[in-house]
């Protein structure tokens, strides 16, 4: 038994790679461009998921029906993060929710967003939140700046 020896090339390796997100995003991200917020409704129990999915999660029927949602709606949880994702201090705290957007009937999924506009300290269940777009839609999930009281 000898002490293991590795061998090193100096190399740079460079790797391209690009990956399709599926018909379904691919619709959801191009109607974020369009400042259209999408998703898809289940014939049979009446789910509207948003961001649209192929499959009921409930009863496994495949969906086909597209529903445009307004980009308004109403807040279902939160929470206020003090820390990034590498768990460093923010310099102010974020509030990131849970909305539930109109036009998707009773059992719409809600979608998540940042929350501007409003002190942690005076977030409510149920306040109704409108989004804020980007100036320029590219067709990414960052055209949905964020979501801020309705009326701001
Ligand atoms: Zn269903």
């Amino acid at each position: 038994m000898g002490e293991k020896k590795f061998a090193r090339v100096p190399s740079l390796v460079t790797m391209a790679c690009a990956w399709s997100v599926g018909r379904f995003m691919d619709t959801f991200y191009a109607e974020l461009g369009q400042k259209k917020i999408v998703g898809t409704r289940c014939p049979q129990c009446q789910t509207t998921y948003v961001p649209p999915r192929s499959l009921c999660g409930c009863c496994w029927k495949p969906l086909s029906k597209w529903v445009t949602l307004k980009d308004q709606g109403e807040l279902v949880n939160f929470i206020v993060a003090h820390v990034d994702v590498r768990g460093e201090a923010l310099s102010q705290p974020r509030i990131i929710g849970m909305i539930k957007l109109k036009g998707g009937g009773g059992n719409t999924t809600p979608i998540y967003g940042e929350i501007k506009g409003v002190a942690p300290e005076q977030v409510k269940l149920g306040m109704k939140l409108a989004a804020v777009w980007a100036a320029e839609p590219k067709g990414e999930l960052t055209d949905l700046s964020y979501f801020q009281p309705v009326g701001k």
